[in-house]
């Protein structure tokens, strides 16, 4: 996620980024671990049995990761709906979101 990809399309998104993506365990990573080989158009030419490998071994970096948790908030935060953040897909993170939207607010 702090790679060199996901860098600068993010400070698009989003202007200014945070200072807990220095510490990230991906930053010397190749971002086509995270993201799939075709940056910035998701992983839709990826073979089911490749990117479910590659996610498995991007997520072995998240598990080790200082910033897992601001990684994962921001991810679930921001207009970034691509690739494994904070040891999550970009599918895993959508299903939290619904289940999030889904739950009932707590009557006051
Ligand atoms: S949680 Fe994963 S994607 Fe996020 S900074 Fe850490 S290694 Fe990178």
């Amino acid at each position: 996620m702090t790679t060199m990809t996901a860098q600068p399309r993010l400070a698009a998104l989003i202007g200014e980024l945070p200072p807990w993506m220095s510490y990230g365990a991906c930053r010397d990573e190749d971002p086509d671990l995270f993201f799939g080989a075709d940056p910035g158009f998701g992983c839709y030419g990826e073979r089911k049995a490749a990117r479910v490998a590659r996610e498995k071994a991007a997520k072995a970096v998240c598990a080790a990761c200082p910033v897992r948790e601001s990684c994962l908030e921001f991810a679930m935060t921001t207009p970034e709906h691509d690739g494994v953040w904070g040891g999550l897909t970009d599918k895993e993170r959508r299903r939290m979101r619904r289940a999030t939207l889904r739950k009932p607010t707590p009557s006051t």
